[in-house]
């Protein structure tokens, strides 16, 4: 018989989205005639917008014509789009042919995984968004989970007392450093001077950087730096995976990209972007031809304004809920509620809780789904993420119900 991939045996269980679906079931089989409400998972609730719709829907219809079909693409992705993000995100500073188009940020984090192999050393946020950790497990660039980890994972703690910005001198050289701003789960965002000294380092230590901006377009203050490439020297140590999921509303479309610099390289001289232009060739086949046409009209005036309010209202939602749980009830409780309003997510501390105690009496008492911080990591305990994906109405009925919350 064939042997299990050992990077799948050494995968622990998938722990904290089925254990929440599990509490938010017997929740509602005990109390059938509750209404609960979700500021749980970080998905998309609002529809797409007009502009990017019809072009969707155009591109589809004419498919169904001799004149509008076609088949394969270029693999990388549709010229124009390619050349549309060089532009339009990265002012030009990035060459098109360094914009990969794929279908989604999740998707090419587990493939770069092919790149770097078994013997990589991996530094990941701690708390974290799980692909990361599970990529490297899966691909066979770590080893058990003691308990508090996976063997041959460095876990950074982000937390309030380092302002959500890692101990770098943990990391072990020749490292891949996942990292992830704004953060999800906790809403922080690196400033000019973080990022500068993460590039530093990494240039300085022979690591390369997955830097995860798919939520790039929640940040409003200007002076915070929306991409890695606008750090001087991110061009010899990063890769900068991205995604239209957030800002257009793609998570069910689906089209994401990645930037692989040509000045990237390899121990021995080798191009990275030589390597992933192979991958996405030969593993992948291109993103869907209808999503890219979506893309295309995402980065127009008209779609670059419908994205920006779609994020605005977002943006409302998180404003809303943060001012609910930082009313005098909430503060003299202790909460420390971290959000800055340039994320989705709102980061709460309930100081010397569990979060999986203060779930359960959320959901039990509010009737609302949250995401336990301990589920993204050990530095996560005590804090809960809010997500400001939400109708509007619900969001507003889930802070009169906050209020109501014994502390
Ligand atoms: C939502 C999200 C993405 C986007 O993934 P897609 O595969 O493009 O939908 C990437 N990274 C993080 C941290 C996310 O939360």
């Amino acid at each position: 018989m064939i042997r299990r991939n050992t990077g799948f045996s050494n995968l622990t269980a998938g722990y904290l989205f089925p254990e929440i679906a599990k509490r938010r079931r017997e929740y509602a089989a005990s109390h059938p005639d509750a209404k609960i409400i979700s500021l749980g998972v970080g998905n998309t609730t609002e529809p797409l917008t007009p502009h990017i719709t019809s072009a969707l829907a155009k591109y589809a219809s004419a498919l169904g014509t001799p004149e509008g079909y076609s088949g394969y693409g270029d693999e990388q992705g549709n010229t124009a789009l390619r050349e549309k993000i060089a532009r339009v995100f990265y002012g030009g500073k990035i060459a098109p042919e360094e914009v990969f188009i794929s279908d989604g940020a999740k998707c090419d984090i587990a493939r770069i995984q092919t790149l770097f192999g078994r013997d990589v050393n991996v530094a990941v946020q701690d708390p974290a968004y799980p692909v990361y950790v599970d990529g490297s497990v899966v691909a066979g660039a770590a080893g058990a989970n003691t308990g508090s980890g996976y063997e041959g994972i460095t876990y950074m703690n982000c937390t309030p007392e380092n302002n959500f910005f890692p101990d770098l001198t943990k990391i072990q050289k020749d490292s891949l450093i996942y990292f992830c701003s704004p953060n999800n789960p906790t809403g922080a965002v690196a400033t000019r001077e973080q990022l500068k000294t993460l590039v530093d380092f990494a240039n300085a230590n022979g690591c390369i950087i997955i830097f995860d901006a798919a939520y790039f377009c929640f940040i409003r203050d200007e002076k915070l730096p929306k991409s890695i490439f606008e750090i001087e020297g991110a061009k010899t140590c990063a890769i900068e995976v991205n995604s239209f999921s957030k800002p257009a509303g793609f998570t069910g479309v689906r089209l994401g990209w990645s930037v692989v610099p040509n000045e990237l390289k390899y121990a021995d001289g080798s191009s990275v972007r030589a390597d992933w232009n192979r991958v996405m060739t030969t593993l992948f086949n291109g993103a869907s031809n209808i999503a890219q046409a979506g893309g295309l009209a995402a980065l127009d005036d008209e779609g670059l304004a419908e994205m920006k309010s779609l994020v605005d209202y977002y943006l409302e939602n998180a404003r809303i809920i943060k001012s609910a749980l930082t009313t005098e009830k909430f503060k003299s409780a202790g909460v420390e509620v971290y959000s800055d309003g340039n994320a989705p997510y709102l980061w709460v501390r309930f100081p010397n809780r569990k979060s999986w105690d203060v779930f359960d009496q959320i959901l039990d008492q509010c009737r609302i789904v949250t995401t336990p911080g301990s589920g993204f990591g050990p530095a996560g305990e005590s804090f809960i993420r809010f997500s400001a994906f939400g109708h509007r109405a619900d969001v507003e009925e889930a802070c009169r119900r906050l209020a109501n919350l014994t502390l």
